[in-house]
């Protein structure tokens, strides 16, 4: 049994050390959304709910704007020998904290919880009102997403104008991301002995059109609000023939396309379906891109406080997000939390602790007017 108190220290890597060695395996984060609930509900400042193992804290300051942190909980599972509890190498800056969550996505889950506890505190009031959004089950299937959840159950609570997702990455802004859609792309023929195969029609030497257009395939680099998304449409499978003297008379070629905030959902699939127009196209999997929304007044002022800590200008995002959810609900969202994305559920996942300072920073500076 975790004591709550031990989210309590005013100390980043303290507090992210706690939060890692509380085990919140997707499935398994009650622990962990229990003590977080216990550390906010702790804080006269604010308004705290709790969903399933999702839990939501907000100033009410009557503010005209209201900026939205969320982040999941939860974490992929635990390598083989166990890579927790977290242990601290090096010193100084170069101090790292190494195991599960440390990097997806605890270190911007204890920033997050660094500005709940002070902002709203005599003092410290921030500029515009802000909730807090700790959610469960993001590593897994989609349909147990906590902020789908939060989305179905209470939109009213996850409202805001712009909203910043503590993802990792490396203490810079990744604005929007890519949408993904993945189709099968069908072909008929007619089945015959291929000892007489004239009498058949092959299905496979049919998808010969198809690959031959993704070979040749230029994907687009677009533009959205400043920053350049490249695209990518690909063959991630095939599947065709069912014996070693039959001519095939089915053959499916699966194609993944990644798209820039520039197109909908609709659109893309328009486009793969024009693409394919001699063919079958069946939709398996689709999720939307997200703008990246820096034209908001709110993002301009974050941009700025974030490139006056670290100079770091905005990227694109090019992984699909849950940014893409607050999208679907009109908030503009970005990416920006410590932590390399590339150590995101690796054996050795480990977080350069100044970053958690930094990016707490940046976003005190910005809540704060400064
Ligand atoms: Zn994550």
């Amino acid at each position: 049994m975790t004591d709550p108190a031990t989210l309590a220290s005013s100390d980043l890597v303290d507090l992210l050390t706690a939060i890692c060695d509380i085990e919140s395996v997707s499935g398994d984060e009650t622990a962990l959304a229990d003590a977080v609930e216990a550390l906010l509900r702790g804080q006269p400042h604010l308004d705290v709910h709790r969903d399933g193992d999702a839990v939501v804290a907000r100033t009410t300051l009557g503010r005209d704007r209201r900026v939205v942190l969320a982040g999941h909980l939860d974490t992929v599972p635990l390598t083989d020998p166990p890579n927790l509890p977290t242990r601290l190498t090096g010193t100084g800056d170069d101090r790292e904290l190494w195991g599960r969550g440390t990097v997806d996505m605890k270190a911007g889950i204890a920033v997050m919880l660094a500005l709940a506890v002070e902002l709203g505190r005599p003092g410290a009031e921030p500029v515009a009102d802000v909730t807090y959004v700790f959610y469960d089950h993001e590593e897994v299937e989609e349909s147990k997403s906590g902020l789908g959840r939060l989305a179905r159950n209470r939109p009213d609570l996850l409202a805001g104008d712009f909203a910043v997702l503590g993802e990792p990455t490396s203490a810079d802004i990744e604005g929007g991301c890519q949408g993904t859609l993945r189709v099968d792309v069908r072909t008929r023929g007619v089945a015959a002995h291929s000892a007489r195969s004239w009498r058949g029609e092959n299905a496979i030497h049919a998808a010969a059109p198809i690959l031959a257009l993704l070979a040749g395939y230029d994907a687009a680099q677009v533009e959205v609000d400043g920053l350049v998304y490249r695209e990518g449409l690909n063959a991630v499978g095939i599947t065709g023939g069912i014996a070693g003297n039959v001519v095939p008379d089915a053959c499916t070629v699966t194609v993944n396309y990644r798209f820039a905030p520039s197109r909908t959902l609709a659109e893309a699939e328009q486009h793969l379906r024009e693409l394919f127009a001699d063919h079958e196209v069946v939709v398996t999997d689709a999720s939307p891109a997200a703008r990246p929304g820096l034209d908001d007044p709110l993002a301009a002022e974050f941009v700025a406080a974030v490139l006056a800590r670290t100079g770091g200008a905005p990227k694109p995002k090019f992984g699909w997000t849950d940014v893409a959810r607050f999208a679907e609900l009109g908030i503009p969202a970005v990416n920006f939390a410590p932590g390399d994305p590339l150590l995101a559920h690796a054996d050795d996942e480990r977080v350069r602790v100044a970053e958690l300072a930094v990016c707490r920073d940046a976003l005190r500076d910005w809540l704060r007017g400064a």
